[in-house]
């Protein structure tokens, strides 16, 4: 429950700070000889305000012209996942109403899950999008918009396993995906020797299935599809942490940021985010 607690702080501290960020400034310190009482009428002559204009949707930078380039994980259904040729989704549609919102086409860039915030920072990409938690970790390195959805880790488990909370997992092998939170959290309550990493959800599950760990941690979206896909695997009903999914984007790309918080905010709005979630996410 602590962590469930941090993780949700964590996030509402991310969005207030991102929805702060650029605009307030700490008043200059003013040094000791000159702390003068205020001059009679100083009020009066302040300055009229120089407001910067209101960002025109056309001042946002992108890393091509005219394109929301999208860096993901598609192996992470139902937010990302292959069809055909095709990475589709939730994150892939909700990138698609954002692009069209920004005016820009949308181009989706498949890697792994580690890579993303690197290639945020490093122009490879405009933004992560890819059921990623919003950390303080990588909050030193990206900025995140508002949450558009919340995850839930959870323990896969084969069914006749012992495993049955997360009381049980002491001394047990977890099997996560590198680079995630829930690679993390478990590092931290059950110790990195107990953790194995892998490239992403799918190998984590298969070496589930092999007895190479006995369980495996990931977001309840996925493991809900894997289980689905899988005979014999059953998801543990005690929730071991909540957290904010959100677009992460770089640190200086201020205006695209501020373009994306707004377009989030007008299709929560209007129910397209939550259409587009009910149509991926079954009701239990
Ligand atoms: N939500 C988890 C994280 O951000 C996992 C995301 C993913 O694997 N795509 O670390």
């Amino acid at each position: 429950m602590k962590k469930l607690i941090a993780v949700l702080l964590a996030g509402l501290m991310c969005v207030s700070l991102a929805a702060c960020g650029s605009k307030q400034e700490e008043p200059a310190q003013a040094p000791a000889e000159t702390e003068a009482p205020a001059q009679e009428g100083q009020d009066a002559e302040a300055p009229a305000e120089t407001e910067a204009p209101a960002e025109a949707p056309g001042e946002v930078k992108t890393v091509t012209e005219g394109v929301l380039t999208m860096g993901t994980n598609a192996a992470f259904p139902p937010y990302e996942f292959y069809d055909g040729e095709e990475i589709v989704g939730i994150d892939a549609e909700i990138a698609g109403l954002l692009a069209e919102k920004l005016g820009l086409e949308l181009e989706i860039m498949d890697m792994d899950f580690s890579a993303i915030v690197t290639s945020v920072q490093t122009g490879g990409v405009d933004m992560g999008l890819a059921g990623m938690t919003v950390t303080e970790e990588r909050l030193k390195n990206v900025n995140f918009t508002d949450s558009y959805a919340t995850g839930v880790q959870v323990i896969i488990v084969k069914e006749d396993s012992d495993i049955a909370s997360v009381d049980d997992l002491e001394g047990k092998l977890i099997g996560v995906q590198e680079g995630t939170t829930g690679y993390t959290f478990c590092s931290e309550d059950f110790g990195e020797e107990n953790v194995l990493a892998y490239t992403n959800g799918a190998t984590a599950v298969q070496n589930l299935i092999n007895g190479s760990v006995d369980c495996v941690v990931i977001d309840q979206q996925p493991a809900i599809s894997f289980v689905e896909a899988n005979e014999g695997l059953k998801i543990l009903e005690t929730e071991y942490v909540i957290e904010d999914y959100a677009a992460a984007v770089a640190k200086e790309n201020t205006a695209l940021l501020d373009a994306l918080n707004t377009a989030l905010e007008e299709l929560k709005a209007d129910g397209s985010i939550q259409a587009v979630l009910d149509k991926y996410i079954k009701a239990e």
